[in-house]
């Protein structure tokens, strides 16, 4: 079996990249050779029946990740699949199920039922259950899960390979708060500390590569090290770029389709200069980026503090952003805040676009319809272009007014200008003001 990117290499590709080139907007041969270069992804697991697969990078729309899945504390699984349908209906382009407690094969192929877009997983969760204690996994343990999620179809896969001895020992010597936020980083850096032994995933990359190569998964090379906070934001972050940089390769060589991970936290000023870093290191890899978080004290608001510094991180060129919720560093989220992280997430996407090679005129087109709604006061055209038409609704709806809204009432600055600009008195002497 060929995987899409040999396939791209090779300048072929399977006959529903049409209808993924169209929905972009882009030419069908530039798509391919984006993604034989490995600048853009499609992730699609060769046992999915994948309604809509996406494109992940350069030339494409920003994409949203929306994460769903129980916690020890909260095992409700229907509840998690609601989350994913919200998270679907607002716009999510991928969900990952971030499951760490009760039946995580029942949940993940529940969840797989009903996701008609990417879906992710972060396997060594599961491998961490295998065994009563975390650090008692042998380095199969690893390897099991990541096999069986992807004959379960997984379209992509957080995999923390980039923490190896090298980047643990720059760890060490930092002075970091909070350490190691990543959970899949915290337990692999468990292990290794106690085992005194390579990170698996690094050790046997090949294998693993193998292994996604089967099924044609991608692989998002998950950063460890992501600062969990502003203090955080050191070089031991760059450490594990520099070995996710080489990782990239070796997945290319293999036609294994990747994306990196990225921060975090991050005071806003180095967040440019750090996406910049990351794709002259990954060499146009597709970034996937949680947040950044440009303060670390907006709890209950960190779905805006992430939208910040993801407008920033996103006109530096990330490609892909992880949603937060307004339960970020609090608690599992509820429905109600999946849906707000999401539609917050896509603001700053869309507003990303609106200044993307290769996608801003397309985006603009979106704009401009609104504005020319405004203009006519078609309130039903303007509540079909916004981001979540049943909240612009429901806010218009509760305070209606006789004039255009109730903001300004009779003295409506649209209507008022409009009638002054058709009369001409704006070109009336009388009218100018001087001075
Ligand atoms: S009333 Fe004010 S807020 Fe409402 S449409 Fe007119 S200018 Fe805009």
């Amino acid at each position: 079996m060929e995987t899409l990117m040999e396939m791209a290499k090779a300048g072929k590709y399977p006959e529903w990249l049409r209808d993924v080139a169209k929905s972009e907007g882009i030419e069908l041969d530039k798509l391919v050779r984006l993604i034989a270069k490995g600048e853009v992804v499609v992730p699609k697991n060769v046992n999915r029946e994948l309604r809509y697969p996406k494109a992940i990078g350069r030339f494409v729309s920003t994409k949203i990740n929306a994460n769903v899945g129980t916690s020890i504390d909260f095992v409700n699984v229907d509840e998690e699949v609601e989350k994913a349908i919200i998270a679907q209906r607002y716009g999510a382009d991928a969900i990952m199920d971030l499951s760490t407690a009760g039946d995580l094969d029942y949940i993940r192929r529940r969840l797989l039922e009903i996701a008609e877009v990417p879906f992710g997983t972060v396997p060594i969760y599961q491998s961490a259950r295998m065994k009563k204690v975390v650090v008692d996994m042998d380095e199969d343990d690893f390897f099991k899960s990541v096999e069986r999620h992807a004959k379960d179809g997984v379209d992509f896969m957080t995999i923390h390979a980039g923490i190896n001895k090298f980047t643990l020992d720059v760890l060490k010597k930092s002075d970091r708060l909070l350490g190691v936020v990543s959970r899949g980083g915290a337990i692999i850096v468990g292990w290794m500390v106690h085992n005194e032994k390579e990170n698996p995933y690094y050790k046997d990359f090949d294998y693993l590569l193998e292994i996604l190569r089967e099924y044609d998964v991608t692989i998002s090379l998950g950063d460890a090290l992501r600062p969990g906070c502003l203090h955080d934001s050191d070089r031991a972050k760059f450490a594990e770029w520099v070995v996710l940089g080489e990782l990239v390769e070796r997945c290319r060589e293999k036609g294994v389709q990747c994306i990196v991970e990225g921060p975090g936290h991050m005071p806003a000023d180095q967040i440019a200069p750090a996406v910049k870093a990351m794709k002259v290191v990954t060499k146009n890899a597709p970034l996937y980026l949680l947040g950044p978080l440009v303060t670390d004290v907006a709890l209950g608001y960190d779905h805006i503090a992430g939208a910040m510094g993801a407008l920033i991180a996103g006109m530096a060129g990330a490609d892909f952003i992880c949603y937060l919720t307004p339960a970020e560093h609090l608690a599992l989220p509820t429905v109600d805040d999946v849906r707000e992280g999401v539609v917050v997430t896509k603001i700053a996407a869309h507003a990303i676009d609106l200044v993307k090679e290769g996608v801003r005129e397309r985006a603009r087109k979106i704009d401009y319809e609104m504005s020319l709604a405004r203009k006519r006061f078609d309130w039903g055209r303007q509540f079909k272009l916004a981001i979540d038409s049943e909240r612009a609704k429901e806010i218009w709806s509760r305070r209606r007014s006789k004039f255009a809204c109730s903001m300004c009432g009779d003295l409506c600055a649209i209507k008022i200008a409009q009638k002054a600009l058709e009369r001409n008195v704006f070109n009336s002497k009388d009218d100018v003001c001087e001075g």
